[in-house]
């Protein structure tokens, strides 16, 4: 029928198949619909803001502001320092990114390619999926326990070819949290040439500076990773500040592909501000633990209506709608009281709503929505 097929021409460039496999990621919105300024609970964001210290080094008036005609310290020196002291790391072990998204990343970058597979459970961080394929890596999916991870599953999961694990501790968007000796368990028994990234978004709502064990792990193990941010608890998501630590020679790789100046000035001052100012990390966590507590408190009294929300131990709660009120119209009906919360269909979660621990207020008034609309449903 046709001549033999000439090799086709591309009149435009042809991106990688890996790539043009990514769904963008999906940032919390900060409006409604009809673009309505509505209260964001959709992002994890810190709902007391930011330290006033932290505040005050951005605007960058004092000694030491920086010369933005400069380039910034491209090793982050006085920031990687404070961590270091705060928590009992050697700064060399620790590397900085623009957002702790840089760093997964880069961890995925470096350790795995074509052919290999990134292992991570379902309802995982889904920056993990885009990272895996963005390095042309298999994204593998582990089934999840009642939306938490299960080591048993994960481990089930593990061929020659997985190279990286991806596990953020507690998760979003479930909220659910691997206890030391699991995640002990799940390390003991992966190769050791698997890396293990442990993402700790969340860590400092649990209270102690290693909860889960994962930072022993890095000290004492040469394949785990952590990866820490200023995003949440320390109220800098604007900045985009990550960090991560690990044995020198996964941070020596990390080091060779990130962003020479990814940190700017401004970021590196206000995450320096931001580790002086303990204080307001722990009112964060102490508002957090108790508003968390009281709005689950109230949900439990719409049990009988199929709102179920799952076990937390970060800054948000998932709910889960199994009866006549849907997520859905859940969603729509906060909005239209002027909250914007996270729906997450496009993370297999139609049945679910993430909502972002605010203030005391904020809470009540999401509760009350929530109640009327339950109430009402048939
Ligand atoms: C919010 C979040 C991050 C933080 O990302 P940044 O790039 O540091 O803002 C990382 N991991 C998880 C699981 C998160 O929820």
């Amino acid at each position: 029928m046709s001549e033999p097929s000439a090799p086709a021409v591309a009149t435009r460039p042809v991106p990688k198949p890996w790539i043009a496999a990514i769904h963008p990621y999906v940032p919390g919105k900060s409006t409604g619909t009809n673009g309505q300024v509505l209260i964001k609970l959709s992002a994890n964001e810190n709902p007391l803001g930011t330290s006033p210290l932290a505040r005050a080094a951005r605007l960058g008036t004092g000694e030491g502001a920086g010369d933005p005609a400069r380039y910034p310290d491209p090793e982050s020196h006085a920031l990687r320092g404070a961590l270091g002291a705060l928590h009992g790391i050697d700064p060399a072990r620790i590397v900085m990114g623009t957002g702790s998204d840089e760093l997964l990343h880069l961890a995925a970058q470096a350790f795995a390619g074509p052919g290999d597979e990134v292992l991570y459970q379902r309802y995982g961080f889904s920056v993990y999926e885009i990272a895996a394929r963005r390095c042309g890596a298999d994204p593998v999916e582990a089934p999840d326990r009642d939306y938490a991870a299960d080591v048993d599953v994960l481990l089930g999961c593990v061929t020659p070819r997985t190279r990286v694990v991806f596990l953020a501790n507690p998760n979003n968007p479930t909220g659910s949290y691997l206890a030391r000796a699991e995640l002990a368990r799940l390390h003991a028994a992966l190769p050791a040439d698997v890396l293990l990234v442990v993402d700790q978004a969340y860590a400092e709502y649990l209270g102690g500076d290693d909860e889960d064990g994962a930072m022993a792990l890095t000290a004492a193990t040469e394949n785990v990773l952590i990866t820490r941010t200023f995003s949440k608890i320390y109220g800098l998501a604007g900045e985009r500040v990550g960090w991560a630590t690990g044995a020198p020679h996964l941070i020596d790789m990390l080091n060779r592909i990130r962003g020479p100046f990814n940190l700017t000035i401004t970021a590196q001052a206000a995450a320096l501000a931001a580790l002086g100012d303990q204080a307001f990390v722990a009112a964060s966590r102490e508002h957090n633990r108790a508003e968390r507590a009281r709005f689950v408190g109230a949900l439990a009294a719409l049990g009988n209506h199929g709102l179920r929300p799952l076990p937390s131990e970060a800054n948000f709660v998932l709910i889960e709608f199994s009866g006549a009120l849907t997520a859905e119209a859940a969603y729509k009906g906060l909005m239209d009281n002027g909250f914007i919360t996270r729906w997450l269909p496009g993370q297999g979660l139609p049945q679910c709503l993430r909502i972002t621990i605010g203030t005391a207020a904020e809470m009540d008034r999401v509760a009350a929505v929530l109640r009327q609309m339950a109430e009402a449903a048939r």
